[in-house]
């Protein structure tokens, strides 16, 4: 059967490396809907491009401009909006694949359709599963969905499990496993000296050595808070428990991340550091198909290197490990802090060395309180008072500097 794949984001970085993968398997699968935030002209031409069937745009503002930009002689794709529009199409009965790359807890709602209409979730987002990893793994368990990873770490470990352990949603770590090894690439700032970074400007936070991202993800991945998402998203797609997540700095991004096994095993999973690569696992899964990649050549890389992950210098690593060993409540609030701070400190708002800061105060005070947070509603309800707690911190951070 071919598959119909219906990508949340289209317009990111992640959207446009599947749309590339799309297009050299089409025997095997073709677009049928796709969304964006903004630049509604570039998802104008991709919908002509991959003749997808349906659109999702935020707004009739955003529903007008994509109707002037359409130029094609194709007959122009239905457009659903909002957040109800994404939801409808992630669970579309026409789609038998859902590629979830929307960025931020706002993937988090659709992705959820998907799970609950039983689809082909490839999950590239990880702030849903911090979110409310706990819903989303019984969704995906209740309603008997396939949950791919695409982050290129746990689509690695993924990769290094035995066929019977790569089920979607386990409720129990994988007997034989001992330790998860999660590789970060250290970030362009790994060897900054601590007091330079609270000089550093969004530019070069964005300027990540070996991968190009959405500059969400690459401001993540220079605090290392990317790695620590990455730590709670790992808890939840594999039932580990924090400690035996183990993260090690491996600056070269060739080793994508590890499984050690009773037996002393440690088995890896290599590659460049393009993310077209997990993606065409996800897409192709069981088979292999093509990338778009060419061969590695591993003389010319000559040495792969491992250290230590630095706490001091990266203390929102510190503070994701311990929201995870803490409480839901702790998670969320991690997560839409740092939203929020990385947001404020794009816009020069505030200083790279204040996104902890600001994650540390909400987390603060949202464990003040107890939260039950079984319902998607009030882990909703969670994040936006997380949000607003930052933002009033992040605005007298502001007016300090
Ligand atoms: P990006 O910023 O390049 O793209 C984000 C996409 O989401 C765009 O299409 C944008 O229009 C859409 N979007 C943004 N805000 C939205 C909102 N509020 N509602 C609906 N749509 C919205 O991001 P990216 O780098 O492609 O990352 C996407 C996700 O994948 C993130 O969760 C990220 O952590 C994860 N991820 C990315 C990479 C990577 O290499 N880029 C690797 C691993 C995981
Ligand atoms: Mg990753």
């Amino acid at each position: 059967m071919i598959q119909s794949v219906c990508i949340l984001g289209s317009t990111g970085s992640i959207g446009q490396s599947t749309l590339d993968v799309i297009a050299r398997n089409p025997e095997k699968m073709q677009v049928y809907a796709l969304s964006a935030f903004s630049r509604i002209k570039l998802l104008a031409q991709q919908a002509a491009q991959s003749r997808a069937k349906v659109v999702v745009v935020p707004d009739e503002t955003a529903l007008k401009s994509f109707k002037s930009a359409w130029n094609s002689p194709q007959p122009m794709p239905e457009i659903r909006l909002g957040t109800e529009g994404l939801k409808q199409t992630a669970a579309d009965a026409a789609v038998t694949t859902v590629m979830a790359a929307i960025v931020g807890a706002a993937c988090l709602e659709p992705a959820l359709a998907a799970a609950q209409a039983g689809k082909r979730i490839l999950l590239a987002n990880k702030e849903s599963l911090v979110a409310a990893g706990g819903l989303f793994m019984q969704a995906v368990r209740d309603h008997g969905a396939q949950l791919m990873p695409i982050d290129s770490e746990h689509n690695a470990m993924y990769q290094c499990l035995p066929l019977e352990a790569q089920c979607s949603a386990p409720t129990a770590p994988y007997p034989t496993i001992q330790r998860l090894l999660l590789t970060a690439s250290g970030g362009p700032f790994r060897q900054t000296d601590a007091a330079a970074l609270h000089y550093v400007t969004p530019a070069q936070a964005c300027n990540h050595p070996n991968w190009s991202m959405g500059r969400k993800i690459s401001v993540d991945s220079a605090t290392m808070l990317n790695k620590g998402l990455e730590v709670i998203e790992a808890h939840w797609l594999f039932a580990m428990p924090a400690e035996k997540i183990q993260v090690v700095v491996h600056p070269q991004s060739i080793v994508h991340s590890m499984v050690e096994y009773l037996d002393g095993s440690i088995l890896a999973q290599l590659g460049q550091p393009d993310m077209r690569t997990p993606i065409a696992y996800g897409l192709g899964y069981p088979e292999r198909i093509p990338s778009g990649l060419g061969l590695m050549d591993l003389m010319q890389l000559g040495r792969l290197d491992f250290s230590e992950p630095d706490f001091h210098r990266f203390p929102c690593l510190k503070l994701a490990f311990d929201a995870l060993k803490s409480s839901q409540a702790a998670c969320v609030a991690l997560n839409a802090a740092n939203e929020i701070a990385v947001e404020y400190f794009l816009n020069e708002q505030i200083r790279y060395t204040d996104i902890a800061i600001l994650i540390a105060h909400s987390i603060e005070q949202i464990e003040k309180n107890t939260h039950d947070l079984s319902h998607l509603d009030a882990v909703l309800d969670l994040d936006e008072q997380a949000r607003q707690i930052a933002k009033q911190y992040a605005n007298t951070l502001r007016a300090a500097h």
